[in-house]
């Protein structure tokens, strides 16, 4: 019997890989580059302190909300300095130990000010609303250095990953903090398994708002379609360690209202 859950447990699996390793087409496909999103600097945020009843995600001291994505049984082991969580890339993503339907989100996160590389290899992380797997299984809002390194626009930063194009670019400059507030409807699921509601999402960047309650067509797919393929319920909220090999990037004052 143990040896028969082994198989199928394997075998879906595999399966599941295969669907993600082999999709039709190549990322190309789905890169869309114009109309660029207008340049709008930013106003001057102060560090927002949580209101009462979030729960923090982090603040500054340990990453005791979160836990490594390839084996949520273990610590997660990016870097805590100074009151700021940098990525460490080898590790892996991080997801938090706690798991979240509705919610409203604030992030901050920075680019280091020395970066190098370009397009999708500089400062690549993410923000994954609802993890849904390992690796990258989720559905991405974008990290990314923004201030002038031209990519495709539904890749850039404030993107739903290669679904929703922000509705404007108000990045600031490398090595300058950055927030993001998100106001997250989970997707809610039929019996048989087929989408009842899709996930739709508000995203604020910089205090500008990128996307205003958009419906996500499905979790990220880095080639060909999205697809609600995937029934869940309430799910973590994952920081991506992307392979890109320009410098690491940072996080602070992360915390969560679940609604
Ligand atoms: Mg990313």
């Amino acid at each position: 019997m143990k040896k028969k859950m082994f198989f199928i447990g394997s075998c879906s699996l595999f399966l599941f890989s295969c669907a993600v390793a082999q999709p039709k087409g190549k990322p190309e496909d789905t890169e869309v580059y114009t109309p660029v999103p207008k340049v709008v600097t930013p106003g001057k945020i102060a560090f927002e302190t949580p209101p009462s009843d979030a729960v923090v995600l982090f603040d500054g001291k340990n990453l005791d909300e979160w836990v490594l994505t390839s084996d949520p049984s273990k610590p997660a082991t990016w870097t805590v300095n100074d009151g700021v969580l940098t990525v460490n890339k080898a590790a892996g993503n991080i997801e938090t130990k706690r798991s979240f339907g509705n919610y409203q989100l604030h992030i901050e996160w920075r680019i280091p000010a020395t970066i190098t590389g370009k397009n999708q290899a500089r400062g690549n992380s993410g923000v994954f609303l609802a993890s849904i797997g390992k690796g990258d299984a989720g559905y991405e809002l974008q990290v990314l250095d923004s201030y002038q390194n031209d990519t495709y626009v539904n890749g850039m930063a404030g993107s739903i990953y290669k679904q929703h194009v922000p509705l404007a670019n108000p990045a600031r400059k490398p090595g300058e903090w950055q927030s993001y507030d998100v106001a997250w409807t989970a997707p809610t699921f039929n019996d048989d398994g087929s989408v009842k509601s899709p996930a739709r999402v508000t995203v604020f960047f910089n205090g500008v708002l990128v996307q205003n309650d958009v419906a996500l067509l499905g979790p990220t797919q880095y080639i060909g379609k999205p697809s609600y393929s995937i029934k869940h319920g309430a799910a973590p909220i994952k920081l991506q360690a992307h392979g890109d090999p320009s410098e690491p990037i940072s996080f602070r004052n992360i915390w969560i209202r679940p609604l």
